[in-house]
């Protein structure tokens, strides 16, 4: 039975670098004989001006029906679509591995692996406006801790047993005090550490080597993450999967990045990575591996973007590294 795949290219950079990582996709599910039954559906800020929603009922349809969604960044509407998408389907687990990658200039070297809880915390939308007070409503369950400290255990017992439990009870006593309590109890058999989120921060800064495995909270997840990302040598190089227990969305960590859209400059390696996360998922390790090993090597034969130090397009990078991929 074939993987059922929906494309959604999203926003900005998104058309770019999702067609760009498709070609890798395609190179590997063909050498490997993975077979993936893939489909295209609009959504975002395209989908918003074309139909006055961000999410048409089409799309939805076809997200229910797949497997697996391999998704481009989203514009404005990212909470409309992203979020949408995590919370319909539970995918619980925010996996974001942070790695240099050889012959990328890096700020530090660094090798973890974030678990971010995905569908709680104050992305949950209870957002209220009472005169002149605002209110967002922070949620944090017993259950839904338990679950992705589970996720991070596996993660560290595959590295090196080691989980830095990352959040901020001394302020938020209750909410941030029942993860931190939880995960704790969950992680127990295992090296771990906590640390509050301003103090991770500069440690991801001035040592990043201590983390393996870091696990969080949704918002410090999604902000950590952006700035390891830039730790180890830059946005467009950071892939992700959001997984759940049936279903599971694939995509980059950068965002839209409207100002060089359309140019044909940006880094497709984060969406190309999102792929070999992909097939991780389904169990083909083989093809995530040439995928990597392919990445590697387009930057060691100098194919690469400006981010990077390259000259060459979106393009150019994603068709080199399916070419290397085809073997
Ligand atoms: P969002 O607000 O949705 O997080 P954004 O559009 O502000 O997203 P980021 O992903 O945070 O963009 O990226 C910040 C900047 O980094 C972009 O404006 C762009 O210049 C650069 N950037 C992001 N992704 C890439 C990429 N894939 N290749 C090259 N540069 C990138």
């Amino acid at each position: 039975m074939p993987y059922k795949v929906l494309i959604i290219p999203g926003d900005g950079i998104g058309p770019e670098v999702v067609d760009a990582a498709l070609y890798v996709i395609k190179a590997a599910a063909e050498r490997f004989g993975v077979e993936l039954e893939m489909k295209m559906a609009e959504a975002g800020d395209v989908a918003l001006r074309k139909y006055g929603v961000a999410m048409p009922q089409e799309t939805l349809k076809l997200a229910d029906a797949a497997d697996i969604i391999f998704k481009g960044p989203i514009g404005e509407s990212a909470y409309d679509v992203t979020s949408l998408i995590r919370m319909r389907y539970t995918l619980y687990a925010n996996i974001r591995p942070v790695k240099n990658l050889p012959g990328v200039p890096a700020l530090k070297e660094i090798d973890c692996v974030f678990v971010r809880e995905n569908v709680e915390d104050v992305y949950v939308g209870a957002e209220y406006r009472v005169g002149g007070v605002a209110i967002a409503l922070k949620i944090i369950t017993e259950e839904g801790t338990r679950r992705i400290a589970r996720v991070a255990k596996r993660y560290a017992e595959m590295r090196r047993r080691r989980v830095t439990v990352v959040h901020k009870a001394n302020v938020l006593r209750v909410v941030d005090g029942l993860f931190r309590d939880v995960a704790l109890e969950e992680l127990r058999e295992l090296e771990v550490d906590q640390m509050y989120v301003d103090a991770a921060a500069m440690e991801l800064v001035r040592n990043p080597a201590r983390f393996d495995v870091v696990l969080t909270t949704n918002q410090y997840g999604d902000i950590l993450t952006d700035l390891a990302a830039q730790v180890a040598g830059g946005i467009g190089l950071a892939p992700s999967g959001n997984i759940g227990d049936a279903k599971a969305m694939f995509e980059p960590v950068h965002g839209a990045a409207f100002d060089i859209a359309g140019k044909g400059i940006a880094n497709p390696i984060a969406a190309i990575l999102s792929g070999a996360m992909m097939f991780e998922w389904i169990g083909r390790k083989e093809a995530a591996d040439a995928i990597r090993f392919a990445v590697e090597k387009s930057i060691e034969k100098d194919v690469k973007t400006p981010d990077i130090g390259g000259r060459n397009t979106t393009l150019e990078v994603g068709k080199y590294i399916s070419s290397i991929v085809s073997g």
